[in-house]
């Protein structure tokens, strides 16, 4: 790999000559961004293997039919999505004119503009979508980009810059390779906008850096992501709801549920449950190609101290291994679904995002209780509601705030295409994906035409100097 003073320079150099192609081009035709789709589509369809296989390489192990649905999948459904409704999505935005210059043919419009080049940070737990699917987004609105995947899953990392280069002239797409060092740099780049997906923490020195230049950020955080599971709902239908989505990807995902607050009535049900849906979906774990490892051994440590310290804090673990097996020995760094039971706040493992396929259960008796527990924490990305009682829903809706909600089930409002996608405060902030994708990577710009000179006089003449008593009575009009 090159050193920093090396990649600082090339892209240094690679942003002005994106940034004078766009000056010189103009914005891109529909055509080309079409096109520009197309290419990608094709890019992920014709390499799917041997993307599927870098990732499994990088994780030590991950199902290929996982990575054909989270990594694949959604990202061509977001291009058909988009390709779809471009033509309507560029076209200008008709907007009311004040009165009364409205009725002598005054004209007002938003044209939505490219915003130049467009600069992006990505994170290593969905490698390809979360490189790859913010692109549908931002080539839709017209843009050019740089992109720094993760040096965390170095295999993909580098398929991708090599996709890419094959399939995208430099003016349109450049990815650098590299690690927090380069991110630090790049993060430093005078953009137009900046997408950084990834922790909180790091996000914190992003828009730092970004703010040096006033670049605009779009931030996709992380966060603790609650659920609320009622006493009407269906708790074997949520249990296998929670249990996947807390299993997929072995948690490592932005929106997975994080910890779970159950009404009390309820709760040894849904352990019970979610001990058997993990049985039924994995009856070994070790040597099971569905069952995802933790990145590394990193996140390995950090994931079961966060265990030790809720164990030796009074909780209850509850580890489930439908086959008994050793986790202490392996080739994989696999960590087994794990409840922790009468989880409290004294326990780091209810302050940190665990990203990790464990879960802390904590009960209530009155949904106030869940509600403030909640509040107490940063706003989380997703927030999830099982139950049947719409009023009690529609209360946890007006009482808390997210990002995203999904209702009796997780994450599943990030696979709506027709939905934005993005947190609130701590959680992150701007949005990607549907209309509002588009609308997030482009430049609102608001255009007015005046009346033409024959109006002039009658309409503005009486605002302009030398002022006469008329102008009085014309201002008591306007601030009735
Ligand atoms: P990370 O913050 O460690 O790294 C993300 C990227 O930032 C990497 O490319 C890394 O090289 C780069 N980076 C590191 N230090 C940097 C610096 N000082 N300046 C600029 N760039 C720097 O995150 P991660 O561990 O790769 O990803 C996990 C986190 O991402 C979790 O918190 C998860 O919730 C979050 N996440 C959020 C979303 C979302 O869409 N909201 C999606 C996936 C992951």
């Amino acid at each position: 790999m090159e050193n920093i003073e090396t990649t600082d320079s090339k892209m240094n150099d690679v942003l002005e000559m994106q940034k004078n192609y766009f000056i010189k081009n103009g914005p891109p035709s529909l055509e080309l961004r079409i096109d520009r789709l197309n290419r990608l589509k094709n890019l992920i369809l014709n390499n799917k293997t041997e993307i599927i296989k870098s990732i499994n390489d990088d994780f030590g192990n991950r199902s290929d039919n996982a990575s054909l649905l989270s990594d694949i999948y959604m990202i061509i459904q977001s291009i058909s999505y988009a390709s779809k409704n471009l033509n309507h999505w560029t076209k200008s935005e008709k907007r009311s004119s004040n009165f009364p210059f409205n009725l002598f043919g005054a004209k007002s419009y938003i044209q939505y503009e490219p915003l130049g080049t467009v600069g992006m940070i990505s994170p290593w737990n969905f490698p390809v979508n979360l490189s790859l699917n913010p692109l549908v987004a931002i080539f839709a609105a017209g843009n050019q980009v740089m992109h720094k995947p993760s040096e965390i899953t170095p295999n993909t990392a580098a398929l991708i810059k090599k996709l890419c280069d094959e399939n995208y002239d430099e003016h349109e797409l450049a990815t650098f390779l590299g690690g927090p060092d380069i991110g630090e740099e790049f993060s430093n780049l005078k953009f137009d906008h900046l997408l950084y997906t990834g922790s909180s923490n790091v996000g914190r020195h992003v828009m730092k850096a970004a703010s040096n230049n006033l670049v605009p950020v779009t931030l996709e955080l992380g966060g603790k992501s609650p659920v609320i599971i009622s006493n009407t709902a269906d708790i074997k239908t949520s249990a296998k709801r929670i249990m996947f989505g807390k299993t997929l990807n072995a948690g490592q995902i932005c929106l997975a549920p994080d910890y779970v607050i159950v009404q009390k009535q309820v709760k040894d049900d849904f352990i019970a449950e979610a001990k058997n849906v993990v049985t039924e979906f994995f009856p070994d774990i070790k040597n099971n190609n569905d069952y995802t490892s933790i990145i590394n051994q990193k996140h390995y440590d950090r994931i079961n101290e966060l265990v030790t310290d809720a164990k030796e804090k009074g909780a209850k673990v509850i580890e489930i291994n439908p086959a008994d097996e050793d986790f202490t020995q392996q080739e994989f760094y696999k960590i087994p679904p794990t409840l922790i039971v009468n989880a409290n706040d004294s326990m780091n493992i209810m302050h940190e995002e665990i990203f990790g396929p464990v879960l802390p259960v904590v009960s209530y008796d009155e949904l106030d209780e869940a509600v403030e527990l909640i509040n107490s924490k940063d706003k989380p990305l997703g927030l999830y509601y099982f139950g049947k009682d719409n009023k009690e829903q529609a209360n946890v809706l007006s009482k808390t705030s997210s990002g995203g909600v999904t209702i009796n089930n997780v994450v599943g409002h990030i696979q709506q295409m027709d939905l934005p996608f993005g947190g609130v405060g701590n959680s992150g902030t701007g949005r990607y994906q549907s209309h509002d994708g588009f609308k997030n990577f482009s430049n609102a710009r608001a255009i007015y035409k005046d009346v033409d000179s024959r109006w002039d006089k009658l309409l503005l003449g009486a605002i302009r100097p030398p002022y006469k008593q008329s102008i009085e009575k014309i201002l008591k009009v306007l601030m009735k």
